[in-house]
This record gives structure tokens, sequence and C-alpha cells, in this order.
């Protein structure tokens, strides 16, 4: 791979962790007023709790100096009465007693009805203060968490930030630039390609395109998303394994197909397959599709046997089309016609069977 696309992708992927970091940081402010909102609605509540007791106590107390004045007044009464002349002053005092006893009666029923309040509010401090102490407790691991985790942020960020720079000083400017405007304007400048496609944006690329991408030589950028593209053989499905960039070819069972640009009117399809015992080897006429050749070898791979034919071969990419079907003797239709425009040659012209004699 070109070392300096090689230094892009690393380059990108700081780039998101550093902005990943940033983001992180930039939010603990933010959870830190969250946390703090929490804590003073649950300190809210123990106040209001204690308020409430508070007031109460305090009604409490107005109805016992009540009951001591009404008290006072009854013994004023009792004594006035030892001196009263006449029976009618007399009975005067009688029900002013009575009048007072019977408000003596009222607050002390208020101050019994008071003590069943005085304890559902107890009740509810006890729990609210609970709560508060939970919160309290579970905030401050919270708030210690919160602060590691950026302690730790920042930490990495420096690193990352002085990797960063490092590697854009050994990166070709021109390059560089290029990868700056993309990244001011897509999150990750950078994207693998794999199956025909843009592996970001997921646009088909056009074919020669993407044979440019497959060496990993160029700077290849996609149409669409105008990512940077780099091929990652790795994503690609198996069974597309192979040409130019097919290392990992020699897997037991791979299979590929071919444009082979020579032999026949507009050159050949080719397909190769390994199997256990050996490969094979299937060759059609590009434009009828009819079967040319056909070969098997036992105890190697294609890409050794038939080593030959694919130092011009251009990969096809059958993974939409329905490869099971059988193309013995003849290409079907639907898989003629789509290699046919992969390979970029005329259609249409299947009829034009070469004619007998
Ligand atoms: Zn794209």
């Amino acid at each position: 791979m070109n070392p300096d696309l090689q230094k892009l992708i690393e380059l990108d992927k700081i780039s998101q962790e550093v902005s990943r970091l940033k983001e992180e940081i930039a939010a603990l402010p933010k959870r830190v007023a969250e946390i703090e909102t929490k804590l003073s609605a649950a300190k809210a509540q123990v106040e209001a709790a204690k308020t409430a007791i508070k007031t109460q106590e305090a009604g409490k107390r107005k109805l016992e100096s009540d009951i001591q004045d009404w008290q006072q007044k009854i013994s004023k009464f009792r004594e006035q009465s030892l001196a009263v002349k006449t029976n009618e002053q007399y009975k005067a005092l009688m029900t002013e007693i009575e009048f007072a006893e019977k408000h003596i009666r009222d607050c002390e029923e208020q101050i019994l009805v008071g003590m069943d309040s005085a304890e559902g509010l107890a009740n509810t401090l006890k729990t609210a203060e609970t709560e508060l102490k939970f919160e309290a407790a579970e905030i401050e691991k919270e708030m210690a968490h919160a602060r590691a985790v950026t302690a730790e942020d920042e930490k990495k960020l420096a690193e990352l930030s002085q990797q960063k720079q490092g590697l854009q000083a050994g990166v070709e400017p021109s390059m560089l630039s290029h990868y700056e405007r993309v990244a001011t304007k897509r999150k990750g400048a950078i994207a693998a390609a794999y199956d025909h496609k843009c592996g970001a944006c997921n646009v088909m690329m056009r074919p020669q395109k993407y044979n440019e991408l497959l060496s990993n030589s160029e700077l290849v950028t996609c149409d669409s998303c105008g990512r940077i593209l780099y091929y990652d053989a790795s994503k690609q499905p198996e069974v597309l394994q192979g040409g130019k960039a097919g290392k990992a070819g020699l897997r037991a069972n791979e299979r590929a197909w071919f444009y082979l640009p020579t032999g026949g009117e507009s050159g050949r399809f080719a397909y190769f397959a390994n199997s256990k015992g050996g490969c094979t080897m299937r060759i059609f006429d590009a434009l009828s599709g009819q079967s040319i050749e056909k070969a098997a070898k036992k105890k190697t791979t294609f890409r050794e046997a038939f080593s030959e034919y694919l130092t011009d071969a251009l990969p096809l990419h059958p993974e939409h089309l329905n490869i099971q079907q059988d193309f013995d003797e003849q290409l079907p239709a639907d898989m003629l016609e789509e290699f046919q425009l992969q390979a970029r040659i005329a259609p249409g012209t299947t009829a034009a069977v070469p004619t007998a004699q």
C-alpha cells in the first residue's frame, strides 16, 4: 500500500478518537449540572418536610398556650365566684367557666389530631433524608467516575494529539491537504472500499475506479461522498477474493470470476474454483457466453495451475447474481449481461455467434 495512504488511515483513526475524546470531555460540565439538579431536588424534599414539621409544632405550641390562657381564666372565675353576692352573678361566672372548658376541650382535640399528622410528617422526613443520603452517595461515586474518565481522556488526548502531529508531518503535503479538506466536511475522511462499493456511503464505484483502487497505490476518492478510499480485502466476501489483490486467495474453497481481455472477439470470461482435491477452470466467450474451454488439475490451486490466464485478468463481481445456477455449457443471460457490463464490452451481440463454415 502507498505509505502516505497508510499514514492517512492511521491519522484518520486518531482524528476520530480525538474528536470522540473532545466530545466526552466537553460533556462533563453538562453531566455535573444534571447531577447537581438531581441532588438539589432531593435536598428540597428534605427541606419541605422539615418546614411542614416546624409549622405543625408551632401550631401545637399555640394550642397549648391557648389552653393555659383558658385555664388561668377559669382559676380567676373560680376566685371571683367565692366573692359573688347574687345568684345571677354566680350563674354568669359558671357559664364563663363552661365556655372556657369547652375551648380547652377543642384545643386538646386539635392537639390529638395534630399528633397523628406529626407522625406522618416525621415519616416523610425520614424517607426524604434516606433518599438524600442515597442520592448523595451515588452522586459522589458518579462524579468521581466522571472526573476520573475526564482526566484519563485528557491524558489520552494529549498523547494522540502528539501522534497526530507526527503523522501529519510525515505525509506528502498535497495528500495531507486533500485529506484535511475532506476531514472538515466528513467525520471519518477515509473509508474502506470493498465489494465494488464505498464502505462509508455504500454507493457503487465505477469498475475502472475500483480496479485502480485494488492496487491501493493511487489516491482514489469516492465520487459520491468524497472520502479517500482504500481497498480492504478482509471485508471482501470470500467468493470475490481474487485478482491482483488475492494474497488471501489460497483458500481451499476459493472461487472467482475474471474477465480475460485476450482471446475471442471481445475477450473471455473465466471461472476458477479450488476444491479439496484440486482446481477447475472454465472459459466462456465474452460475447456469446458459450463454453470454449474446460480444465481441471489435481493437488494444486488455480492460481498456480492457471497463473498464465491470470496475469491480465480483471476480477468480476457476481455477488448479486444467482451463481448457483447452471453455467456449464452456456452462461445464463443475466450473468452474461452483468459481466459484459462490468468488463465494459458491448452487450446485445449474443446472437452473433460465429457462424459455422
Ligand atoms: Zn462514499
